[in-house]
């Protein structure tokens, strides 16, 4: 696990990049290793889709689900988005791995909706450089119209900075999203630029509070009130809020005072493969 080691220490603080910088070019036969052996991962499409519930805070029902890829290394076993997502960005490999979860999520979701007539959306992350090139929207649509998934049984996460950066781009490419029908939300919000007042202006439907200002609610007064602030201000907007990372029943109480409509977390359930959702929705047909 070396390259991915040394990657990740990289990425932890300048202190460490200086620590790395004297060994530069151990670092850079390394980190060209990893990128060839991403490549060929993508080739031999070892990634797989983990499915995190989306819940609603009032009936405690999955009305849809978040899609987070997992690398299934065939000899290091189940590897997370941390270890890999940041150099495929750098590799310029990230939107050819943002296509592959795409096809895994439309071809799954044609199996929830059979399960669950009811079932909502599945969300797709994307990435900075993703969203900044201007085919995205077409491969988007060759993907679903191969597979027949209809626009509304997706929707797309996309982060303030990721919008901010270009303003005006970005709100024409989320104009074209929206008139296709594909639902938009704001993920990590909170933790990005959070200028309200930019908020209102973007033609999304929610927003994902982030899990650092849920993690120490009810007993943190301000993250407390800025949790409630959120959800308060976005349904001024119109928006729907989620909150991510709920992870005890204090905190979904907290939430549900709060009237925040959707969460995520190890409470209910962690992303989890495609057929253990499956049987999750099963189950909660039958009830
Ligand atoms: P994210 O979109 O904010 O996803 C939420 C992350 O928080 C997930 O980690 C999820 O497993 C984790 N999480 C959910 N509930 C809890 C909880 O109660 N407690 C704790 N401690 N953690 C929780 P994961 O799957 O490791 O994904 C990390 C990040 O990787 C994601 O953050 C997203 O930014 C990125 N990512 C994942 N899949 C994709 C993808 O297909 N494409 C792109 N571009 N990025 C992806
Ligand atoms: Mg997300
Ligand atoms: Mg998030
Ligand atoms: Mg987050």
């Amino acid at each position: 696990n070396a390259d991915i080691a040394m990657y990740r220490a990289k990425n932890k603080g300048k202190d460490n990049y200086q620590f790395y910088a004297s060994e530069m070019n151990v670092h850079t036969v390394e980190k060209l290793a990893f990128e060839a052996r991403l490549r060929k991962a993508l080739e031999r499409r070892e990634f797989v889709v983990y499915y995190q519930p989306k819940v609603s805070v009032a009936t405690g029902k999955i009305v849809g689900a978040e899609a987070l890829v997992r690398w299934n290394h065939p000899d290091r076993g189940i590897l997370f988005p941390n270890d890999f997502i940041g150099l495929a960005e750098e590799a310029g490999l990230i939107s050819r791995l943002g296509m592959l979860v795409l096809d895994i999520a439309c071809k799954d979701i044609l199996s929830f909706r059979q399960v669950d007539a009811g079932f909502g959306r599945v969300a797709i992350n994307l990435s900075a450089s993703q969203f900044n090139e201007y085919q995205l929207l077409d491969e988007v649509r060759g993907v679903t119209e191969f597979w027949r998934v209809p626009s509304n049984a997706l929707e797309f996460e996309i982060t303030e900075s990721m919008v901010m950066h270009n303003r005006d781009q970005a709100i024409v490419l989320m104009d074209a999203f929206k008139k296709e029908g594909f639902s938009l939300s704001i993920d990590d919000f909170g933790t990005g630029y959070s200028s309200l007042a930019y908020l209102k202006r973007f033609p999304v439907d929610s927003v994902k509070v982030d899990r650092s200002f849920i993690k120490d609610i009810p007993e943190d007064p301000n993250d407390t009130a800025i949790a409630h602030t959120i959800v308060a201000m976005a349904h001024t907007l119109g928006l729907k809020v989620i909150a991510e990372g709920v992870d005890s029943a204090t905190q979904l109480q907290t939430l549900q005072n709060f009237d925040c409509d959707e969460y995520q977390g190890y409470f209910f359930s962690k992303a989890i493969p495609a057929r253990d959702f499956l049987a999750l929705l099963q189950q909660q047909v039958l009830n």
